[in-house]
Order: C-alpha cells, then sequence, then structure tokens
C-alpha cells in the first residue's frame, strides 16, 4: 500500500522512523510494484530498522518479497563498533545462494540444431533435484580443504579453470572461514552434494542474448547479440541450510543474553563482537566457499557438456555473484569511510565502475549484476553504477522476486502444463519433479522488465542485455 510510505521519487518510497525504528525503511520500485508488494516487506524493513548498529537505512530491491526474518531482496549494513550484529536470517538459509553466467561464443543457430538432445544431456549429466547426490564424495579432510579453498580448491582439484578465479567474487576464495565452526552434521549433509544443482528456484541454464541496451559495456562483458550463454543459479546446498537452522537457534539465546529486543523472533542475531556472531561469520565464510566451489564444479561440467556437441566450443566466465551474504565492507557513511557488515539477502553486490575488487578487464565499467527472471521470461545482465553506493551500499535486485507463494502457484499450473506450453514457445525444460515446475511457472515472479527498470530508474544498476531462456534444467 503506498499510503504507508513518504514518495520520495518515482522509484523511491521512504518510512520515516517510528517506534523502536534507528533508520528509516527505504524501497526501491515504482508505483505498481510497490501497489503489489507483499504488505511483509514493510513489517519486514521496518524490524529490520529497530536491530542494534544499523546504519543509514534498511533497503529493501524491487523484486523484495517477503523472506524469513528479514525480506528477500533486503539490504542492511551494521557498525560492529557501534553494538552492530550479524544475523542468520539476514544472510539467508542458503548461504552465497547465487548466479554465475558463462560465455559460449556459439550462435543460437548452433544451439538450437542440437537442442532437444543437449536438454537431454544436462538432465542425464547434471544432477538436480531435493537431496540429489554427485560423484564426488569428500572425506573430512577435503572437505575442510574445500571449505577454506573454495572455488580455488575446485580448480586444484581439476574441476575448473585458473582463469575463471578473477571472474569470481572473492577471487574464488572467501578468506576467514572457520572449517571447525561448522557442525559435523552440516559437512555430513554435504559429503555427496558437490557438483549437485539441488531443487526448486535453481538453475542450469541456456540462454540467448535477446536485446542489448549498452553496446560499450557489452562488448567489454563480450555479450554479443545472437550469441548464447549458460547461467548457473544455486548455493551451498545441505552445508548452507544446516549452518543456518543450527545458528538460527543460537541466535535467539545469543540476542536475548545481549539484551536485544526482538520484534520477531525470525530475526535472531547476535552482535558481530560476540563468541556467537564470530562463530557464524566463520561458518557462514566457510560456506560461501562451498557455494564458490559448488557453482565452479558445475561450470565445469558444463564446460564437459558443451565440448561433447562443440569439441571448439570454450566456455568463459562473465562473473560469478553471491546474493546471499555477509561481507565486510568498506563504506562511505556521513563523509566518513567505515568498514561495515553488509547483509544482502536476495540482493546482489553491484559495484560500480572503478572499484578496486574487480578484475582489470572490468574495472573500467562496472560489475556485471546477473539478475534471473523466470524460466519463460527471460533474465538480465546489469552493470554496477557508481550511484548505487549511495543508495544501497552499491546493491540491485537478484531476480524478478516471486509474485506468489509457492502453495498459491502450485494451485494455478499444473508442471507438465507448463512444460508444454514452454516447449510451444520454443523453451525445453528438464526437471525431475513437475510440482516444482508448477512452483516456478512464469506467471508466479513479478514482471521481470519492470523489475530492473525500477532497479535502473533508482540509480541501483543499469541494463546491458536481456536473456531468453532456451533449455532450462530446473531442480
Ligand atoms: P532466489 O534466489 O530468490 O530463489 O531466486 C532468484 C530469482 O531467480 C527469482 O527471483 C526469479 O526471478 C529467478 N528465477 C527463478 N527461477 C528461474 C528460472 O528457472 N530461470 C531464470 N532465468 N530465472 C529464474
Ligand atoms: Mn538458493
Ligand atoms: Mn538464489
Amino acid at each position: 500500500d503506498p499510503g504507508r510510505f513518504t514518495q520520495v521519487d518515482a522509484t523511491t518510497w521512504r518510512v520515516d522512523p517510528w517506534g523502536a525504528m534507528r533508520v528509516p525503511a527505504i524501497i526501491y520500485a515504482d508505483e505498481n510494484l510497490i501497489r503489489d508488494m507483499d504488505n511483509k516487506v514493510y513489517d519486514q524493513a521496518v524490524n529490520v530498522a529497530t536491530l542494534p548498529g544499523i546504519v543509514q537505512a534498511c533497503y529493501a530491491m524491487p523484486d523484495a518479497h517477503w523472506g524469513y526474518g528479514f525480506p528477500i531482496g533486503g539490504v542492511a549494513a551494521f557498525d560492529p563498533d557501534r553494538g552492530g550484529v550479524v544475523s542468520a536470517g539476514g544472510v539467508g538459509f542458503d548461504i552465497s545462494c547465487g548466479v554465475r553466467t558463462m560465455l559460449t561464443g556459439l550462435a543460437v543457430a548452433d544451439v538450437l540444431s542440437v537442442q532437444k538432445s543437449l536438454a537431454d544431456s544436462l538432465y542425464h549429466q547434471i544432477p538436480a533435484g531435493l537431496g540429489s547426490r554427485g560423484a564426488i564424495t569428500l572425506d573430512a579432510l577435503e572437505m575442510d580443504a574445500m571449505l577454506i579453498g573454495g572455488a580455488r580448491w575446485a580448480v586444484e582439484r581439476g574441476w575448473g579453470e585458473a582463469r575463471d578465479l578473477e571472474r569470481i567474487e572473492e577471487e574464488g576464495c572467501m578468506a576467514g572461514a572457520q572449517p571447525d565452526w561448522v557442525s559435523e552434521r552440516a559437512k555430513e549433509r554435504q559429503r555427496r552434494e558437490m557438483g549437485t544443482l539441488g531443487s526448486g528456484n535453481h538453475y542450469f541454464e541456456i540462454q540467448a542474448v535477446a536485446a542489448i541496451y549498452d553496446l560499450a559495456v557489452a562488448d567489454v562483458f563480450g555479450l554479443v547479440q545472437d550469441e548464447v550463454v549458460v547461467t548457473i543459479h544455486c548455493g551451498s546446498r545441505g552445508l548452507g541450510h544446516q549452518i543456518g537452522t543450527e545458528y538460527l537457534r543460537e541466535m535467539l539465546v545469543a540476542a536475548k543474553e545481549a539484551g536485544i529486543e526482538l520484534p520477531d523472533r525470525e530475526l535472531a542475531c547476535a552482535p558481530i563482537n560476540s563468541e556467537v556472531g564470530r562463530r557464524y561469520l566463520g561458518a557462514m565464510r566457510a560456506a560461501i566457499n562451498c557455494a564458490l566451489a559448488n557453482r565452479e564444479i558445475l561450470g565445469h561440467f558444463a564446460r564437459r557438456i558443451f565440448a561433447h556437441f562443440f569439441p571448439n566450443c570454450d566456455l568463459r566466465l562473465l562473473f560469478d555473484v553471491s546474493h546471499n551474504t555477509c561481507k565486510v565492507e568498506p563504506h562511505i557513511v556521513d563523509g566518513r569511510r567505515r568498514e561495515l557488515f553488509v547483509h544482502r539477502k536476495g540482493a546482489t553486490r553491484a559495484f560500480g565502475p572503478g572499484h578496486e575488487s574487480l578484475p582489470a578487464a572490468l574495472r573500467m565499467v562496472g560489475q556485471p549484476v546477473l539478475i534471473g527472471g523466470s524460466m519463460g521470461t527471460g533474465s538480465y545482465v546489469l552493470v554496477g553504477e557508481a550511484t548505487s553506493e549511495a543508495k544501497a551500499f552499491s546493491s540491485a535486485c537478484h531476480g524478478a522476486g516471486r509474485a506468489l507463494s509457492r502453495h498459491a502457484a502450485l494451485k494455478q499450473w499444473s508442471g507438465r502444463q507448463t512444460v508444454d506450453d514452454l516447449e510451444k514457445e520454443g523453451i525445453l525444460i528438464r526437471s525431475p519433479s513437475m510440482r516444482g515446475v508448477a512452483e516456478e511457472a512464469p506467471g508466479a515472479y513479478k514482471d521481470i522488465g519492470a523489475v530492473v527498470a525500477a532497479a535502473e530508474h533508482a540509480g541501483l544498476a543499469r541494463r546491458v542485455a536481456r536473456l531468453r531462456p532456451l533449455i532450462c534444467l530446473k531442480g
């Protein structure tokens, strides 16, 4: 309901602090998106704004919808020197869930000539679905090496290429990971899950570059009209989920001990400078490495499968970026540089041009911001904007965002029918779960075009290219 906000401009809506709020809540969206937005986003953004040590504002992106405690599409930064907290629900259960896009250099026509066999090959060779298991089994030593090394570990083991690393956040390896603070139960769940896609919302998609909005940046990114890219969306599998679940329980106790008033139990958190806070951060960083390793391995599988169909094809990584994290980053607040713990939950890091952490080849233009739409409608590649630093600590939306709950989607669509309808549009869907396909039907998501237009208007990131799905393997 737009009436609950003060409208600042066409795509900025503010809730001034009331009650226990320490900072305003700011939502970026156009009027239609705000009108249709889940009311819970307002409540949850207001709740997050009450947490100790929160800096500047609590933000929600145009794709925001209800999440556990924090909204999905939420960004909140905390200052450790002012009692700031870290929250398991503010990171999300699928720690470091994220997206990578790889360039194939192939023309759409090349892929269409083998579309069906390529789809079947993906379905048979990429383990997908609930509890799916892979061919890789890790013993205790290898588990710890993976949790410390991330994608770098995968490359060392031959499941990836060294040149990929500079195209991955943190150069593929998150520092500060503490495998000792990851439970045996979490490690056990991950023992046979490396190189698996997982279920539901996760996907392995072959896409065509359908439109280019910024030729110069597309050129730097290597995106060419009517060429084919591969996009992989998945996270830290059972390990991340187990860590989230366990620390959530610990954080309820920790918050109480620290005297933090929680407006909602789901906001369970611990001071950054506390024993539980430090332990969670060490475990979460290990889970980030698990996700980075997993996407690197899946990228390796993509190369293997493509090499079978196109022997001369060379898959190059455009970028790999997470959208469920808490990262320590320097940001300018009130003219002063401060080290903040930035939670992005269902929000993409979106560094603008010149950012020191970007690889040399991309630094001039800014970070690729990889955004899913749905298996039927399309996806986008955006580029980080300098303005995003002041708008939302250099963050942008991460997808279209759900318009309907899974439950509501299941009532409205049949998985089989969705697959048949999309096949008529030239999009091949493969999935072990027809129920999953129904829950993920394109109509269950918001209008991706409207979401990215709002993100662009708000100065969060700028459109570079639109991607159209050709084949989607759904978890
Ligand atoms: P999440 O990380 O919140 O589960 O999902 C991220 C975004 O991915 C969703 O908001 C949605 O817009 C998008 N998405 C979900 N399923 C698919 C799919 O099969 N293909 C593509 N391209 N995007 C999807
Ligand atoms: Mn995920
Ligand atoms: Mn995700």
